[in-house]
């Protein structure tokens, strides 16, 4: 049974813009929960607490991790970030499946945590360069260099993802994302 569907990749490839597509979608927004995660970064202008992340204190997040009240949790680019096991609870009570934006170690600690249940999905910039103008065209993000260096060790591990996409022409890619969504969850 398909309980979750993880979508991965360097910060600035296009993740949010095609997660955002897909979860305004008419064939696929009804079968998918959005997984909104806790983190201790702050909130860049444009985004909604409760919809894009909560933001919290670092010891609000150290008393989570206490409370063993976390899926999976990971430190990235110096902030913590992490997934409430209550999300996943709150997918299967609804008969939906659980979409999640989360880095490479916690798509792994996903695929580990729950094997078959899970389908994770690499999204990879068409080269360094594109990725190094699209983190800089979102000038909210400070830490640019940081993201930068992030993305290549990211990026050699897109082979342990059941599916790779390569985020050119954001039209094609969001194609490309919907008929591999419908048929993992097809073939649930
Ligand atoms: P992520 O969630 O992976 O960090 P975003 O979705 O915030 O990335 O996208 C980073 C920037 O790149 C945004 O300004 C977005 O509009 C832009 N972007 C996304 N996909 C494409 C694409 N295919 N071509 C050009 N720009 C894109
Ligand atoms: P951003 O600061 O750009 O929103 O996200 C930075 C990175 O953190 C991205 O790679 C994003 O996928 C990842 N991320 C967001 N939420 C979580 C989470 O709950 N767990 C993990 N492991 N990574 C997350």
């Amino acid at each position: 049974m398909l309980k979750a569907i993880v979508v991965s990749g360097p910060s600035g490839v296009g993740k949010t813009t095609l997660i955002n597509k897909i979860l305004s979608d008419a064939d696929l927004k009804d079968k998918l929960m959005f997984s909104v995660s806790f983190t201790t970064r702050e909130k860049r202008k444009n985004e909604i607490e409760g919809k894009d992340y909560f933001f919290v204190s670092r010891e609000k997040f150290e008393n989570m991790i206490k409370n063993d009240e976390f899926l999976e949790w990971a430190l990235v680019h110096g902030n913590f970030y992490g997934t409430p096991k209550s999300n996943i609870q709150k997918a299967t009570e609804d008969k939906k499946i659980l979409l999640l934006d989360v880095d490479v170690q916690g798509a792994q600690s996903i695929k580990e945590k729950l094997g078959k249940e899970s389908f994770l999905i690499f999204i990879k910039p068409p080269s360094i360069e594109e990725l190094k103008r699209r983190i800089i065209m979102r000038k909210d993000t400070k830490d640019a260099e940081k993201r930068l260096q992030r993305a290549i060790d990211e990026i050699s591990k897109a082979h342990m993802f059941d599916y790779v996409i390569v985020n050119d022409n954001l039209e094609k890619a969001f194609e490309e994302i919907k008929r591999v969504i419908k048929e993992a969850i097809s073939k649930n």
